[in-house]
This record gives C-alpha cells, structure tokens and sequence, in this order.
C-alpha cells in the first residue's frame, strides 16, 4: 500500500502537512500552523474550536518520520505539538532549514506562551479555570534535538522503504522541493512535494530547480492566477513611500515574515540607501525571530545566488544601514511606541496575526500619515486582509480601531512563483505524465492554475480538501 494523507494547505495556504503511509511505515511532510480562516472551525455543538491545537490524523507513535520543506510556520508551526506528545524521531531538514526552524518555533512558542497568559488574566477575571498553550518553549527544544540536516541533492534514507533528495526551491534560504521515492510490497512509486517554489531570478537565492522524473506530483497554487509582477516597480515604490512618510515626520510600519521578506526588504533598503536615493532613516527590526534568521542568511552564504556584487552586499546585511536597530526585548519594543519619532518598523507576524506587529498597528492604524506597506501574501480571515480589502475598521484585541494610515499593497516582494512559473516548474516530469496534485492555495487560484495545466499538458489535476487521501498502490 502506498498512499498521501492530505492534512493542510487543501482549499487554502496554510497549515501544510502530508501523511505518506505503506504498510510498513509513516512519514510527515511538513506539520504547518493554520492561520486565519483555515485555523477557525466549528464543532458538533457549534462552538468555535482551534484546528491547531489538535493533531488529528496523526498518530506521534506511529510515525518514522518528518521531512521539512522548508522553515516558515505554515510549514513547521505545529512540529512542538509532536514533541508534546511524545514524538521522538527523526526530522529531516537542509541544513539552513534546519537553523531557520529553530528561529521560526522559538519566536512561535514564546507567542503561544504569551497569548495563553493574556487569555488566562481575562479568563481569572471571568472566573474561568485558566488554558495550557498549544506548546511552551519546551516543547520546540525537543525539536531542535531531532533535527537531522540533509544537503540538497544528496540521497537520504529516512524510514523503511523511504528515500529522500532535497531540489532547491528557491523560496527562502534553504527550502527545498522534495523527490520521495516510496517501496512496498515490491512497487516503487516516486512522489514530488514542490513545497512552496519561489520566482526566478530573485536576490540572493538561486533559482528554483525541479525534480525531473514523478508518477505523483503535488504542486502549490499560491499565484496560480496571477504573474509575479517582478519586483522593480514594488522596489521604486517602496523607497518613494518610504522616503515621502518620513520627510511628513511619521511612520511606515511594515509587517513581514521574519524570514525571507524580511532580508530581501532590508537588502532593498541598503542598495537604496548605498545609491543615495535614501537618507540615513532609522529602521527598526522588531522581531528577534527576524534577527536570528538574517544571522542563519548570513551563515550560509554557500546558498547565495552567484552574483558578486548581490553577494557581496547581502553580507553587509546587517551593518549595511548605520541606521538599522535590532529590537530584542519587549520593553524595548513597548518604548518605541511612547514617542513619535519618524522611523521604519519592521516586525512579524507577516499576516498581522499575533507578534510584535499587531502592537505597532493597533498603536499607528488610526494616525493620518502613517504608512502601512503589505508585501507578503494575506490568507482570507487574517487582520492584514482586511487591510488590504481596504477596511475601514478593523479589531485588535477586541478593540475597535479606525484605520486612517495609507495602506499600499506591493506585490512584487512575493517569494511565491507566479501562474507562468508554476506551468512552467513540473514541465519535465510531465513527459512520464504522472498524477498531478494541486494543494496551497485558495480555490481561485487553484482552480486557475488547474486550468492552465490542461491546456498545456493536457492533464486534468485533483483538487484535494483537507483530509482526502490519494491512493498511489493498494
Ligand atoms: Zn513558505
């Protein structure tokens, strides 16, 4: 028996996990967090329940082990819960993914940790018995210890009859599209997880490389609809914003994910500000998970993309901009909210749900002159949709605030593939004409790239929801 549980990112983009199951073995394939609408759901008495704090099909006693795509928490957000429950095996990660996951988990556990407490003192006052997080700090410790780092294209056995080779992704530093070669009861069958792709010719990573042979390929959709808009006009307009607001003595606050955007923003704002087009602005990196992470982009400097000169300013990453302030503490976030100097913030989380960022947003939305730019993609129910969509109103912590800031949406920092790169990535393997599988993206999109498959290969991909299973070999 050779089948794939489908247990996230199915009819939306986040919480991506795969359960590939023989008779012999289970293997994980990334164990991502829900956000937004994906990780609300009701149950049987209507009450609202959180999809993250369950495990679901998952038996961590019945597991070999997980393989990770790549570091970002739609992607590896729900690994402690593993750990909590007793998982003790391997999780096999590049070895950048591996650095970056330790950042992503750490950051992610202390927000669980400090969510539950804020809930609990609402709870104390309503006389209700307090929760326990989803994880603590703990909990992802243990992950660290499990992390086994596998290079790309090296071979990697990771359970009976599992055999793995890492491709670059070129999403984020590290990710990786996965060639899994599955055996039982004497059939092999190869299955493809592309994990997120990223666009071509993009700054310091190298361009995404796919696997060349499949009979199952599971492909993203994120911009299945749309073309990656390149990104010199997002570029152009983002040191105009930027230069405008601080000239007018206010803010331009940036929400971001702490790895990936975050470098390629401050990589921008260093070559900008090395042409002369940007004064010396203070910008301030809320977010220690983004500190960590730019330090793990300057570590492995190996996975740059080959241009000198980007290699060569990307390792001035961090002493590129005098102005440049690594935030660590609380306090020292809190304080840049009590005055009102002009200043860059950038901090996560980069759809606005929880982190450092909500504070900034709930301290500057409703201030005329505040810039918010919105560069990374926004899943439906999250608080950075609604302000893209162009809310009047939005609430954060259960208070209503005006949203008076200018909203600028950037398209061009995507670290997704657009429509024509997507068609374009399974070209190879399509001549063995394998099954073709859309998950990690909205219905839109999915439905979109669906189509555009058909007409170039003439394959009709499946379109799985959250718990289907595609069954490979019986
Ligand atoms: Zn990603």
């Amino acid at each position: 028996m050779i089948q794939v549980r489908v247990l996230g990112a199915a009819g939306g983009v986040t919480g991506s996990a795969y359960l590939v199951e023989t008779s012999q073995t289970k293997v994980l394939v990334d164990l991502g967090m829900f956000q937004g609408r994906d990780a609300r759901s009701t149950n049987g008495n209507g009450e609202r329940v959180d999809v993250n704090a369950s495990l679901g099909a998952i038996d961590p006693r019945a597991l070999a082990a997980v393989v990770l795509t790549h570091a970002h928490l739609d992607h590896t957000g729900r690994l402690p819960m593993l750990t909590r429950a007793g998982y003790n095996g391997p999780i096999f990660a590049t070895p950048a993914s591996g650095d970056l996951t330790e950042a992503v988990l750490r950051d992610s556990a202390g927000i669980q940790e400090q969510d539950t407490q804020r809930e609990n003192r609402k709870r104390e006052r309503a006389g209700l018995d307090p929760l326990e997080p989803i994880y603590t700090k703990q909990d992802a410790e243990a992950v660290y210890q499990l992390i086994k780092d596998v290079p790309y294209a090296k071979e990697a056995q990771v359970a009976p009859g599992v055999k793995i080779r890492y491709y670059e992704a070129g999403h984020i530093l590290g990710s990786a599209s996965i060639a899994m070669s599955v055996s039982d009861a004497g059939v092999t069958k190869k299955i493809v997880f592309s994990g997120d792709i990223g666009p071509r010719d993009a700054p310091i990573l190298r361009d995404p490389e796919p696997p060349s042979e499949a009979d199952l390929v599971f492909l993203e959709s994120t911009y299945g609809d749309k073309e990656h808009p390149g990104t010199s006009a997002s570029v152009e307009r983002l040191i105009r914003i930027v230069r405008d607001t601080i000239f007018n003595k206010q803010r331009v606050i940036i929400p971001a994910f702490a790895i990936g955007r975050t470098q390629l923003l401050l990589y921008h704002l260093i070559c900008a500000h090395e042409a002369g087009e940007l004064a010396d602005v203070p910008v301030y990196l809320d977010s220690p998970a983004a500190k960590r992470a730019t330090e793990v982009y300057m570590k492995h400097t190996n996975l740059h993309d080959v241009e000198a000169t980007r290699l060569a300013r990307c390792q001035r990453l961090v002493d590129g901009l005098k102005s440049l302030r690594l935030i660590e503490t609380a306090n020292e976030s809190r304080a840049l909210n009590e005055s009102w100097d002009p200043c860059v913030i950038i901090a996560g989380s980069g759809m606005c749900e929880g982190g450092r960022i909500v504070h900034h947003l709930r301290h500057n939305l409703w201030r005329r002159g505040t810039a918010v730019v919105l560069v990374g993609y926004m899943a439906e129910g999250t608080l950075g949709r609604k302000l893209a969509d162009g809310a009047e109103q939005v609430y954060i912590f259960n208070d209503p605030i005006a949203v008076r800031a200018d909203i600028h949406k950037l398209d061009g920092f995507s670290a997704h593939a657009g429509r024509s790169e997507l068609l374009a990535w399974p070209e190879k393997m399509m001549r063995g004409r394998p099954r073709l599988v859309l998950t990690h993206g909205e219905d839109g999109p999915r439905a979109a790239l669906a189509a555009g498959l058909k007409d170039r290969y003439g394959v009709t991909a499946e379109l799985p929801m959250r718990g289907d299973v595609i069954h490979l070999a019986p």
